[in-house]
C-alpha cells in the first residue's frame, strides 16, 4: 500500500493508472477505522480495479465547541487495517495541504443541508460537501462508497455530484452494527461503559418503531414521537432530534406512503450519536 500525503502524490499516481487504463474506488474517511469503514473498502475493490482509502479529520466540518481536537486519531492502526484489506492507496493529508489557506469557494446545499443534522450542526453539510468535492477532484475515482449510516451525508453527496455534473458515481453500503444493533461509529470509542450499554436502546427502538409502521401506523407525527418516547425511555440517553423523513428529500410528510426513514441524533453523555433505518411501506 502507497501512503501518500500530499495533493500533487495522489494526482501522479492517478495518472499513472489514466495510462493504464485502470479505475479507482475511493473510500473517504476521517480515520479510526472500524468494521464499517473496511466493509467499504473491501467493497471498493469489487468495483475499480484498486481502491483507494482517504483519512482526513476535516476541520471545516466541525462547529465551535464540537470534537475536532478531541476526534480519535491512530494513522499506525488505520494503516494497518486498510492494507490488511486490499487498499492500494492511502490518501492522508495534513490541514495545510488541504487548506493552504481558508477556501473561499464552499458547496452548500441550501433546504437539504439545514433538516435534520444540519439544524444543530450548521456549516456542517457544507463542510463535508466541500472537503468530498476536494477528494473527488484530487483522485478523479470512478466511483466513491460511503456508508448509510450517515444518511443525510450520502443525500447531500448525491445532490452535488448531480448538480456539478461530477463523473464518480456513489456507491452507498448498509450499516455495519455491532452485535447488540449499535451503529458501528469511530465516536462509540467516547462512551463510558453504562453509556455504552444503553446506547443498544437507539437501534431496538428504530426496530420496534419500523415494525409499527409495518403494522399499519401510517401518521408521520406519531411515528417520530414514538421513536423519541422509546429512546427517551432510557435515562442515560437524550433525544436531538428523532424522526420519520421521505428518505429522498429528507422533509416529513404527514401521512407515510412507499418509504420512509426514520432518522435520529442522540446524547449519551457529551457523545453524539447517529443512526436511522429505512422503511418499507407495504402499499
Ligand atoms: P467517517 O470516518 O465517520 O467520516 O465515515 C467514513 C465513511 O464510513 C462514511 O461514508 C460513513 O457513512 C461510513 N461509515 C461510518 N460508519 C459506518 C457503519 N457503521 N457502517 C457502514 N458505513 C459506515
Amino acid at each position: 500500500m502507497l501512503t501518500v500525503t500530499t495533493i500533487a502524490g495522489v494526482r501522479a499516481r492517478r495518472a499513472e493508472l489514466d495510462r493504464l487504463g485502470r479505475r479507482v474506488a475511493l473510500v473517504p474517511t476521517m480515520g479510526a477505522l472500524h468494521e464499517g469503514h473496511l466493509a467499504l473498502v473491501r467493497r471498493g475493490r469489487e468495483l475499480a480495479d484498486e481502491v483507494w482509502a482517504s483519512v482526513f479529520v476535516n476541520p471545516t466540518q466541525f462547529g465551535p465547541g464540537e470534537d475536532f481536537e478531541r476526534y480519535p486519531r491512530d494513522l499506525e492502526t488505520d494503516r494497518r487495517l486498510l492494507e490488511a484489506v486490499g487498499t492500494a492507496l492511502l490518501f492522508a493529508p495534513g490541514v495545510k495541504e488541504m487548506y493552504p489557506r481558508p477556501p473561499l469557494t464552499v458547496v452548500s446545499l441550501p433546504g437539504l443541508a439545514e433538516r435534520l443534522c444540519g439544524a444543530y450542526r450548521p456549516g456542517h453539510f457544507a463542510g463535508v460537501a466541500t472537503v468530498v468535492a476536494k477528494l473527488l477532484g484530487i483522485a478523479r475515482p470512478e466511483v466513491a462508497v460511503f456508508g448509510a449510516k450517515d444518511w443525510q451525508q450520502v443525500t447531500v453527496i448525491r445532490r452535488m455530484v448531480a448538480d456539478l455534473d461530477m463523473p464518480a458515481r456513489i456507491e452507498v453500503l448498509p450499516t455495519i452494527r455491532e452485535t447488540d444493533g449499535l451503529a458501528m461509529s469511530s465516536r462509540n470509542a467516547y462512551l463510558k461503559p453504562a453509556e455504552r450499554v444503553a446506547a443498544a436502546r437507539i437501534y431496538s427502538a428504530l426496530v420496534a418503531v419500523k415494525d409499527a409502521v409495518v403494522g399499519g401506523e401510517r401518521d408521520a407525527a406519531a411515528v417520530a414521537a414514538m421513536l423519541a418516547e422509546r429512546i427517551g425511555r432510557e435515562p442515560l440517553l437524550t433525544v436531538q432530534y428523532a424522526e420519520a423523513v421521505n428518505p429522498d428529500t429528507l422533509e416529513r410528510n404527514e401521512k407515510i406512503a412507499g418509504r420512509v426513514l426514520l432518522v435520529v441524533a442522540v446524547h449519551a453523555g457529551t457523545t453524539r450519536l447517529i443512526d436511522n433505518l429505512l422503511v418499507e411501506v407495504p402499499s
